[in-house]
This record gives C-alpha cells, sequence and structure tokens, in this order.
C-alpha cells in the first residue's frame, strides 16, 4: 500500500521489508538516519527494544509501550504508534463516534493497548477489557487508569456486559488465518443487542464473530480500514503529504485477496 501511495502521488521511493534480527537492531536502525530514507514501519519483535536506539519517543507510543513508526527528520529518529490513530479513523467509517458511548474489548495484547488508547482519548463512558489471561487485562487497566474510565470484565459478567455494550472490539487473534479455523474470542456467542462489532484481524476477511455479528442484524467492520489508515498516518509523517488513503486501500485489498485462505 506504501508503493501504491508513491506512485499515486509520483515520488520516487520505495518501501521495502527488512528482516532484522534483534543482534542487528541498532545497526539497522542507524540506517534510517541516512538522508533520502523517510523513516521506517517496525513490527514484532521490536516495538518496543527499538525506542533506546531513537532520538525521541512521542507520549501515544510510550503509553501503548510500542513504536510501529519511525521518521527520519534531518537525521533525528522519532518513534511514534499510528495503531490508535489507525483505528479511531477506521471507527469513523462505521458511523462510531466514541464519546459518551460503553465498548468491550476482547484482548489485552500490543493491539489492544492501541485500541485501549484510542478508545479512552476519545471520551468512552466505560471501557471493559476482557481477556483469556487475566492478569494481562488487569494490567492493561492499570496502566490506561489515568485516560479515562477502563475495567476488566470477568467470565460471569461478559453477556450481560456485551449485550448492553455500544462496541464489541475484538483485538485477539483468534478467528485469524493460520489460528484455528472457527474459533470465538468469546467462551459463547454474545453480541451487543444494537451497534457495532469490530473484529482488527483482517486475514480472513470475516471472521466467524463477524459473520455471526452480521448475521444478527449488526454493523460490522474488519481490520483493513485500521491497518490501511494506520498506514496512511505513517504515510503523511514520513513524507508531510496527504496521503491517497483510497488508493492504499485498493492496494492492500488486492494483495490479501490474492493470498491463499
Ligand atoms: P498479542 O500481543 O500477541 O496479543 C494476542 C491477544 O490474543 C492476547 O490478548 C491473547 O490472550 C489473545 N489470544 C491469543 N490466542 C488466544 C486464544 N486461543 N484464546 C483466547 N485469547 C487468545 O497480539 P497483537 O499484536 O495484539 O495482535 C492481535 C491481533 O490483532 C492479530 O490478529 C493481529 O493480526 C491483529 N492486528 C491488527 C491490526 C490492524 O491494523 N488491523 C494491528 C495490530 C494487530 P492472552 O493474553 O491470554 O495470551
Amino acid at each position: 500500500m506504501h508503493n501504491a501511495a508513491f506512485r499515486h502521488l509520483g515520488i520516487e521511493a520505495s518501501y521495502q521489508a527488512w528482516d532484522i534480527p534483534p543482534a542487528e537492531l541498532a545497526a539497522a536502525v542507524a540506517r534510517l538516519r541516512e538522508p533520502g530514507v523517510y523513516g521506517a514501519n517496525v513490527t514484532i519483535p521490536h516495538k518496543l527494544e527499538v525506542m533506546p536506539f531513537l532520538d525521541e519517543v512521542s507520549k501515544v507510543a510510550k503509553t501503548i509501550g510500542a513504536v510501529n513508526t519511525i521518521v527520519n527528520r534531518q537525521g533525528r529518529l522519532l518513534g511514534t504508534n499510528t495503531d490508535a490513530v489507525g483505528f479511531s479513523r477506521a471507527l469513523g467509517d462505521v458511523g462510531v463516534r466514541p464519546a459518551g458511548i460503553s465498548a468491550v474489548m476482547l484482548g489485552a495484547g500490543g493491539a489492544a493497548r492501541a485500541v485501549a488508547y484510542a478508545l479512552l482519548t476519545a471520551g468512552v463512558r466505560l471501557l471493559l477489557v476482557y481477556n483469556r489471561t487475566p492478569a494481562r487485562a488487569e494490567r492493561l487497566a492499570r496502566d490506561f487508569a489515568a485516560l479515562g474510565a477502563i475495567a476488566v470484565v470477568p467470565t460471569s459478567e461478559l453477556p450481560i456486559c456485551i449485550g448492553a455494550a455500544d462496541l464489541l472490539v475484538n483485538t485477539t487473534s483468534v478467528g485469524m488465518v493460520g489460528s484455528k479455523g472457527d474459533d470465538l474470542p468469546l467462551p459463547e456467542l454474545w453480541l451487543p443487542r444494537q451497534g457495532v462489532v469490530v473484529d482488527i484481524i483482517y486475514r480472513p476477511s470475516r471472521t466467524r464473530l463477524l459473520r455471526e455479528a452480521q448475521a444478527a442484524g449488526l454493523t460490522i467492520q474488519n481490520g483493513l480500514p485500521m491497518l490501511v489508515y494506520q498506514g496512511a498516518e505513517s504515510f503523511s509523517l514520513w513524507t508531510g503529504e496527504q496521503s491517497p488513503a483510497r488508493a492504499m486501500l485498493e492496494a492492500a485489498r488486492l494483495v490479501l485477496e490474492s493470498l491463499p485462505s
């Protein structure tokens, strides 16, 4: 999608995948300081470990605990995180304005921290977190308590909390290609009575959770808009240009459709 954006704007640049072992991280980051390099994305396992090699880390990246974007500003490297912006913008596409709503979030991993940041800073009335490993949900709730009303929900109260929620977000990897096929990220199929269900998984394009939610008449969204919008935000930070999000979405969709399911 980034190469599509470069082509769309007539910028002579290319986006490349670098497979960097942990021992070579410092050297790889140093190469980003060169003139002519816009920056980079960072993914597992370097999202936290990269921080000491940067000149500045944004507040959002520190709070989320992960850098996903590095921007080269004349040899100075800024680390930030665009997942929360990406998630917020994606919510807008399905008409969700988080201020004042109640949300249930499934999962407490890295992506959950970006989603929690986005929802709490946008003013959700209450964010309830459910995770297979409750201790991780407790940790997330503690880390984000200063940003707004967040609490961990036990399994016994989950059906009633989901039923009353305006928004249900799956941030777990359950249902993703490569995981156990048709599994649900919940002990049972519990859905909101009305509102929106988002699954930030983008492969497959519709997880079982989304298919069931759609069959129940709820509005659904998969993870592709979040993926594209986080990329669009990174692209703007690198180039200073307005990102061609539609061209990026089409490019990403074409690639995903060409992959085996
Ligand atoms: P992560 O840090 O490894 O967290 C994984 C989460 O899934 C944890 O909450 C984990 O629970 C839960 N989980 C895993 N297997 C489970 C199972 N069998 N039953 C119940 N819960 C299970 O991963 P991540 O980086 O947050 O990514 C999570 C998903 O989000 C992935 O599918 C990824 O592709 C997607 N994602 C999408 C975007 C986007 O832009 N759309 C961005 C980032 C991530 P425990 O704590 O109990 O292990």
